[in-house]
């Protein structure tokens, strides 16, 4: 007999990084509710790279805002990790995003007055536990694994938006994250360089394990990517499993 904890519902369940059930979150202006999300559900694997598509206000970045635990939904549950967030308070919910979640945003949202290290190693300065020298460590390598090893003292200002994007997503891996969000990080970027960005996800995906959901209106940019899933009106309303991830 499969003991209890062995039962399948359980293997899958550990298995999920994301459970998203019946997820509805609207916004209001003045008079006007607008419905963001209506019922919306998704699983995302550990170890998984999923790409989240749909057009212009179809939902996405709330979706990423609420699975990133930036804003509360009206009704429905999110657990990360099993967690439920809404059980979470403040502080254990600032603990969350800081230790399993990794942000990158369309516009880099680096802070223009610290340089390329010090905007990496950012996210570390509230780990409390951590040695100067830890932080070193982990900053630099998180930088070379995105080629900006020679870049540590350059200003933000300097850097070409494909530099900026990278030392974003150095600054998102850095505290190796069980899950990384990725919200339209492609759009301030020439098509060249959106494709490099992307390999760069992929790669970091299969090196560093980490879950990736990555969100873009441009078709272009998925058809290299495990798992597509299409939303719109604030559903999920198509997933496309491809068995090689076209790599
Ligand atoms: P996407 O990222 O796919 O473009 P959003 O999640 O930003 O879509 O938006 C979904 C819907 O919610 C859109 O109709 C948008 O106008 C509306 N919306 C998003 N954020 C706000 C906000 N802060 N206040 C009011 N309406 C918003
Ligand atoms: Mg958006």
């Amino acid at each position: 007999m499969i003991p209890p904890e062995m039962a399948p519902s359980k293997m899958i369940s550990s298995d999920l990084i994301v459970q998203v059930r019946d997820l509805y979150k609207t916004y209001q202006l003045g008079e006007t509710t607008i419905p963001a999300l209506r019922g919306l559900n998704l699983d995302l694997q550990a170890g998984e790279f999923t790409a989240l598509i749909g057009s212009s206000g179809s939902g996405k970045s709330t979706l990423l805002n609420l699975i990133g635990c930036l804003d509360e939904a009206d009704q429905g549950q999110i657990k990360i990790a099993g967690i439920d967030v809404k059980s979470l308070n403040e502080n254990q919910k600032s603990d969350l995003r800081n230790r399993k979640i990794g942000y990158i945003f369309q516009s880099f949202n680096l802070v223009p007055v610290l340089n390329v290290f010090e905007n990496v190693e950012m996210p570390l300065i509230l780990r409390e536990e951590m040695t100067t020298a830890e932080r070193k460590d982990l900053t630099e390598a998180a930088l070379k694994d995105v080629g900006l090893e020679d870049f540590l003292k350059h200003w933000p200002d300097k850097l070409s938006g494909g530099q900026r994007q990278r030392v974003a997503i150095a600054r998102a891996l850095v505290t190796q994250p069980a899950l990384v969000l990725a919200d339209e990080p492609t759009a301030n970027l020439d098509s060249k360089t959106a494709h490099m960005i992307i390999d760069l996800l992929l790669e970091m995906n299969s090196k560093r394990g980490a879950t990736f959901l990555f969100c873009s209106h441009d078709e272009k940019l998925i058809n290299r990517v495990q798992k597509i899933l299409r939303i719109s009106d604030g559903k999920i309303d198509g997933i496309t499993a491809i068995n090689s991830g076209g790599r």
